[in-house]
This record gives structure tokens, sequence and C-alpha cells, in this order.
């Protein structure tokens, strides 16, 4: 299977630092990312309501013909209040707007908000003969279901689907259904599942949850350390008399 060369294009500040070095060298077997080209200043959003209309990201973002697809990155509100669209069949514009805000206050990093989305317009890539289709919302479940394709009208629930994401059942059987490479569905399983919160914050959760087992563990831990300090010096006045 041929990775699908996605070209990113950042757009204007990120207000967040991102790091390119990171998505750039995501091991995967889906897609190959690689930062191609940046907008230094954007011009005045000509939404109503300070978004950036597709029609006016087409003529910010050019497609770029040595890669399969484009994905623009922005932090701004897009049309209809979306933080991804389709804006022609290889162009496409993710935004930061709110959501990497949202993911932060939730302890992910916003390489993993980027990554998650990547995957999701990439399987779409993969499904619709190399195509984004124009139907893409279509895919996409009102029901939050931690996978790739929740609807996430409200954006909150962004959160259910970075950590571990999956694509459940009924995606899965939509993607089956279209011609794609054999390896690409065992690719995804088991790379989605390196989208997931750092080893810290695992922890963290872990002890939040579990209180009363964080607690025996400390008391277990702290009478070993204690032991094994009284055995070490117990050994050391054998070699140094003067210890004790
Ligand atoms: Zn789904």
């Amino acid at each position: 299977m041929r990775p699908i060369r996605i070209s990113l294009v950042f757009l204007g500040s990120l207000k967040y630092p991102v790091s390119i070095a990171q998505l750039e060298s995501w091991p995967s077997k889906v897609f190959k990312l690689h930062h191609s080209a940046s907008v230094g200043h954007l011009p005045n959003s000509e939404g109503p309501d300070w978004e950036y209309t597709d029609e006016q990201l087409l003529h910010v973002i050019a497609n770029d013909v040595e890669a399969d697809f484009t994905m623009g990155l922005i932090n701004a509100p897009l049309e209809d209040n979306y933080y991804i669209r389709r804006l022609s069949d290889r162009v496409g514009v993710l935004s930061l707007h709110e959501m990497a805000d949202i993911a932060r206050y939730s302890n992910f990093a916003v390489e993993q908000y980027i990554l998650r989305n990547i995957y999701e317009m990439a399987v779409l890539f993969s499904a619709n003969g190399k195509l984004i289709p124009d139907d893409y919302e279509s895919w996409a479940h009102d029901e939050t279901r931690g996978c790739l394709f929740d609807m996430n009208a409200n954006k909150t629930d962004i959160v259910f689907s970075l950590h571990r994401p999956v694509l459940c059942p009924a995606c899965r059987t939509r993607v089956s259904s279209r011609q794609v490479p054999a390896a690409l569905l065992p690719a995804l399983d088991a790379e989605l599942t390196r989208i997931q919160k750092t080893l810290f914050v695992r922890m963290s959760d872990w002890v939040r949850s579990h209180p009363i087992w964080a607690l025996a563990i400390t008391a277990a831990s702290g009478l070993l350390l204690n032991l094994l300090a009284s055995f070490i010096f117990e050994q050391a006045k054998k070699v140094l008399p003067w210890l004790g």
C-alpha cells in the first residue's frame, strides 16, 4: 500500500506552536505528511461572522500537484462553524479555532487533534476513488462513538475521539464496501491506537479514577522502600563498621 501523500499548508498565525517534525515523522502506512508551504499573513475574513468562506480559502490555498491532496491549517472560524471542510476534490482545510483550546484543556496535544483529522480525510480519500467526495459530511454520524466520523456538532465531543479513536462498525462496513487497499483497515487499527494521551496524563487519569488503589500502592511502595533502605544500611554496616 502506497501511503497517501498529504501536503500541509500553514495559514497565518496558528497561535499555538505546532511541531512540524512530529507530524512529518509520524510513522504511518496510511499517509505521509509534508509541510510544503505557509501563508504568512491572511487577508481579512469575508464571512458575515468573521469566518473564512470556502470560496475565499480556495484563493488562498494552492493545490500541491506533487501531493495526493493538500490540507490547509488555520486558526480561525470556517464556514457554517465547521472545524474541517472540503474545498475541492484535492484541497481541504482544518481549523484550530476553539478546537485547540478544547484539546489542550483535556490534556491532548494539538498535534493529536491534527493527526486524528488527517486520518479521517485519508480514509475518505482512500475510500472514494482517490477523491475527497462532495458529500463527505454524510459520512459523519450524529452519535458520538469515539469514531473518526463522529459529527461532533457539539465541538467539545471531539475529546471522545482523540484518545485511541476507532472506526465504528458502521463506518468500517462503509469503508469495506469500497475498493480500498487490503492493508488499509489493519493499518488503521494499528496506528489509531497510537493517537493517545501521554503516559504521564494517562497515569494521572488512573490515579484520579482509582484513589484507593493509588493510596494502597503508595503505602506499599513506601514500606518496601523503607525495608530496602534498612537492608542496605545493615549490609553497609558490615563493610563500614563506623557507620553503626
Ligand atoms: Zn463511525
